[in-house]
């Protein structure tokens, strides 16, 4: 079984593929270190890796039992997709803890409050196969995977609404 966790930078996806991994017996694919391994960075600019994807894809389309850790994830060939969401606010605080430059930091709570990520998901995949997590996410992701219903799945829509004036005050 392969599964992609996907999301915007800082929303939470190493910390919990790598719980995902151990509770399913799933090996953790950290894509921006395995990229590195498997001579697949082209390019690095201001921390953001420019990665060779025909290379990443090769490898992971070879492999089996993984949970896939990139806010690239949805390029690979899975079996479900999770794209975890944090509240914008939040976000914030993590990426600037992160160190992030403001113009960085800004950059992706937009993404966030934009759905970028979903949509890039739903861009790959069929919606039964995408699953939006908003709390509680290693407990949600394994449940699904155990009992993959789509009821909670994109089949039935986003229930995130980032798109506010409040948070918007947060990029201006
Ligand atoms: P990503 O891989 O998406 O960039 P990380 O897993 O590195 O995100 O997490 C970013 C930061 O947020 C870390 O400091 C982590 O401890 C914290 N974090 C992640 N998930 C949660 C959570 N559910 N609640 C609180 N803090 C979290």
């Amino acid at each position: 079984m392969k599964v992609a966790i996907t999301g915007t930078p800082g929303v939470g996806k190493t910390t919990v593929a790598r719980e995902v991994g151990a509770l399913l017996h799933l090996q953790h694919i950290e894509i921006a270190k395995f990229a590195r391994e498997w001579g697949a960075v082209i390019e690095e600019e201001d921390g953001t890796l420019i990665v060779d994807e025909d290379i990443l894809k090769e490898r992971i389309d070879a492999m089996d039992d993984v949970v896939i850790d990139s806010h690239f994830s949805e390029i690979f060939n899975v079996d479900y997709v999770f794209v975890l969401r944090c509240e914008p606010k939040i976000l914030y605080e993590r990426l600037k803890e992160r160190g992030y430059s403001l113009q960085k930091v800004k950059e992706n709570v937009l993404a966030e409050i934009l759905d970028s990520c979903l949509i890039n998901a739903l861009q790959h995949h069929p919606p039964q196969r995408v699953f939006e997590i908003n709390e509680n996410p290693v407990e949600e992701i394994v449940s699904i995977v155990k009992n993959p219903s789509p009821h909670k799945s994109l089949l039935h829509g986003s229930k995130t609404a980032f798109l506010t004036e409040e948070n918007l005050t947060l990029v201006e």
